[in-house]
């Protein structure tokens, strides 16, 4: 255990690099990937089995905790870890993007951004200020920069208005977060997909000084290919000595991609969520649950697998589940494709300390392609 917040490199593979976040609360292996704790819980998932699919750090949301049950309330109440009873780390998103998903509910100034609840309508006021406040009642070990995400496709001149912006609320973000031994702040590259933009903003960045940097405004809607494009320089541009964090991604081989690219973080909502609408993730692609072709296959999801779902349970009883709507159908495809990522993420952190990379990618792609095993 450390007192301080630290970050080592352990290997490189190409671009691709495996190393270790030391905090107070526990060590984060990189690349990690870091389920969504929205609402502070990960849903159908006891924070025990999160922990055992392999997870060393949760997401929380700054904007849903801030609505309900309050900042003030959960600190009140001893912080989030102890709140929703996760012990380890935790890395907080700063409000910025869920608010500005909001549209015609905000108004945003150089200020901050004034918007109602999407609960009850009330109004509430986000500054970078007023987001490191909430961070710190929360307790979060990894705070985020306030910032705007540039929507995307976007003007390059709008986008250049969004980023520069941002990076007046970066330093204002700094300045807020004050000394905190132990705690990290990371800044957000912003830029969309112009390159000298994103070199503008990694620059401003780096002159700030940061724990960490994430890459912002990607996974929003421009495809597989242009997000690529950006992550072929966006990770370059950034220290190399601090952990990178790609911000709301993704598919699994968009994180393999992204990994293969250097980037050290990444977290998204669709483990879990596609636990919820009977979409499977497996090493040979996409499972749909909810196909007839499961009511009488009595073989896991995944014959590999090692997670409970897969050792104790059928495709058919799965898919009987799923289609019964029981809450149980969620718990077990959840807990499964959580797993599934966290397994991806081992692997590929012992391809990069083995150099085997490129192999693992070529591996991870093949098996892919062959899809799901033939019906029964
Ligand atoms: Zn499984």
């Amino acid at each position: 255990m450390t007192s301080s917040f630290r970050f080592s490199l352990h290997a490189t593979d190409g671009k691709a690099r495996t190393g270790l976040i030391s905090t107070p609360r526990g060590d984060v292996r990189t690349p990690a990937f870091m389920p969504v704790g929205t609402a502070a819980t990960v849903k159908a998932m006891m924070p025990e089995s999160v922990r055992d699919t392999g997870a060393d750090i949760l997401l929380g949301n700054t904007y849903h905790l801030m609505l309900r049950p309050t900042a003030e309330r959960v600190n009140r109440l001893g912080g989030l870890h102890k709140f929703m009873n996760w012990d380890r780390p935790i890395l907080t998103d700063s409000g910025g993007f869920q608010v500005m998903s909001l549209n015609d509910l905000r108004k945003l100034k150089e200020e901050g951004v004034t918007f109602k609840s999407h609960i009850d309508g009330s109004k509430h006021h986000l500054t970078p200020e007023r987001s490191m406040e909430i961070q710190r009642l929360l307790g979060s070990d990894i705070v985020m920069c306030f910032d705007e995400c540039t929507p995307y496709p976007v003007e390059e001149k709008a986008s250049l208005a969004s980023m520069q912006l941002s990076m007046r609320w970066a330093q204002r973000s700094r300045d807020a977060f004050g000394d905190r031994p132990g705690y990290a702040l990371f800044g957000i590259q912003q830029g969309s997909v112009f390159r000298d933009q994103r070199a503008e903003s990694a620059q401003k960045l780096r002159d700030v000084g940061f724990e960490g940097y994430a890459i912002g405004g990607l996974a929003v809607g421009e495809g597989q290919g242009a997000m690529f494009d950006v992550l072929n320089y966006a990770p370059d541009m950034l220290p190399e000595d601090k952990p990178r964090y790609l911000m709301g991604v993704g598919k699994p081989d968009d994180i393999v991609g992204a990994v293969k690219r250097g980037v050290d973080m990444m977290d998204c909502v669709l483990p879990s969520r596609s636990g919820r609408t009977g979409q499977v993730f497996t090493r040979r692609g996409v499972i749909n649950i909810k196909n007839a072709r499961h009511l009488d296959d009595p073989r896991p999801l995944d014959e590999d697998c090692t997670c409970p779902t897969c050792r104790k349970y059928s495709r058919a009883y799965l898919h009987h589940v799923f289609r019964s709507q029981e809450i149980i159908s969620s718990m077990l495809l959840t807990w499964h494709n959580l797993h599934y990522y966290q397994e991806l993420m081992a692997a590929m952190r012992g391809a990069i300390s083995a150099g085997t990379f490129a192999q693992f990618e070529a591996d991870f792609l093949t098996m892919r392609a062959q899809g799901d095993i033939e019906p029964i």
